[in-house]
């Protein structure tokens, strides 16, 4: 039976073109700073972000990683919106590897100014655990995909400066930010201390994140890395799919913002299926079922029956994603089948 994918838009396979693109690329030692594929697409990233340095890591979970290397120390307090990546999605990593503790604050993953506010225990008390970085999910993936409004992004990073917190961006999924609000991705990245952003997401990469920042902070970054075992050498071959990603699918993005909608908009108004409209902004499509319809597993298990492939996130919560190897067709006939299952047909 025809497959349509849609359970993460980490799914994609390369390309021809991007595999032509990898056995092509220039490749050295990159320990030694000499691999020019992977010194390239450091460059192009850190310009695009508008930050100093940027080096490439396997993953994003290993990005968020570092950067909390590079931003806290242990037994410091770190403020994140509600079911960000770095809590949920990362097996414990935050606390096992900086040892830090997490404040959860806001509502959907988007959070004010006034709720960072709040939640900030100043350095040097008695009893408080010194909140050392605020974390950001731009789009937020357990949200919906949502894009975190800039103006409170902008007045949340401030607040954190003023106070010496340190501000990082987890934007795995920033291209979409970027794509659905036309804003340059400097421009959203620029309130933040350190970025980072996920070539194996919606640009269809099969591995590869980056972080960026200052450039002081960018070398503790190499040692983190490091640390972690997560420093490589040719990795040239695999920077050489971003490079390619970068110029080729960046800019059809919105393609997968359209077919989400599409999606969802066979959702809406079906029996059984609670669905918040205005969450639907970018490629993620996320969904709850009612007490009365089948539960996430069931839906899951029946959609895949028909072809269709979604993820359980909650025990009445689904998520489909749209990604470059589904069509409009694809997401529209996903929809619907979705929609019936929920509807109890
Ligand atoms: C996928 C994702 C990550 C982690 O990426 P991996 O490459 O799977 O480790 C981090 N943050 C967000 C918001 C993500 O969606």
């Amino acid at each position: 039976m025809d497959r349509i994918d849609l359970r993460s838009d980490t799914v994609t396979l390369p390309s021809l073109e991007m595999r032509r693109a990898i056995a092509e690329a220039p490749a050295g030692d990159d320990q030694y700073g000499e691999d020019p594929s992977i010194n390239r697409l450091q460059e192009r990233v850190a310009t695009l972000l508008g930050k100093e340095a940027a080096l490439f890591v396997p993953s994003g979970t290993m990005a968020n990683q570092v950067a909390l290397q590079v931003l806290t120390r242990r037994g410091e307090d770190v403020i994140v919106g509600a079911e960000s990546h770095i809590v949920w999605h990362e097996a414990g990593a935050s606390g096992a590897n900086a040892g830090v503790q997490f404040t959860v604050v806001g509502q959907g993953g988007l959070f004010t100014a006034q709720d960072f506010e709040s939640a900030v225990k100043a350095r040097g008390h008695h009893v408080f655990p010194a909140t050392s970085a605020v974390v950001i999910e731009n789009t937020h993936n357990r949200g919906g995909g949502v894009i975190f409004p800039q103006m409170d992004v902008a007045a949340i990073c401030e607040a954190a400066r003023k106070k010496g917190i340190s501000s990082y961006l987890d934007g795995a999924r920033i291209f979409n930010a970027a794509a659905a609000t036309n804003a340059s991705l400097a421009d959203l990245a620029q309130p933040f201390d350190m970025v980072s952003v996920a070539l194996s997401k919606g640009l269809g990469c099969p591995v590869g994140s980056l972080v960026a920042g200052r450039a002081a902070d960018i070398a503790n970054a190499v040692r983190a890395r490091r640390r972690f075992g997560g420093a490589m050498r040719q990795a040239g071959i695999v920077a050489a799919a971003g490079l390619y990603a970068l110029d080729h699918n960046m800019a059809r993005l919105p393609e997968d913002h359209a077919n989400a909608r599409a999606l969802a908009g066979k959702l809406a108004g079906a029996k059984g299926v609670i669905i918040d409209m205005a969450t639907v902004q970018t490629n993620i499509v996320i969904f709850r079922t009612a007490a009365t319809a089948p539960d996430a597993a069931t839906v899951v298990a029946k959609a895949r029956d028909q072809g269709v492939w979604v993820s359980p996130f909650a025990q009445r919560t689904v998520r489909a994603t749209a990604h470059l190897d589904v069509t409009r067709e694809q997401c529209v006939r996903a929809g619907e089948i979705l929609a019936r299952i929920v509807a109890g047909g």
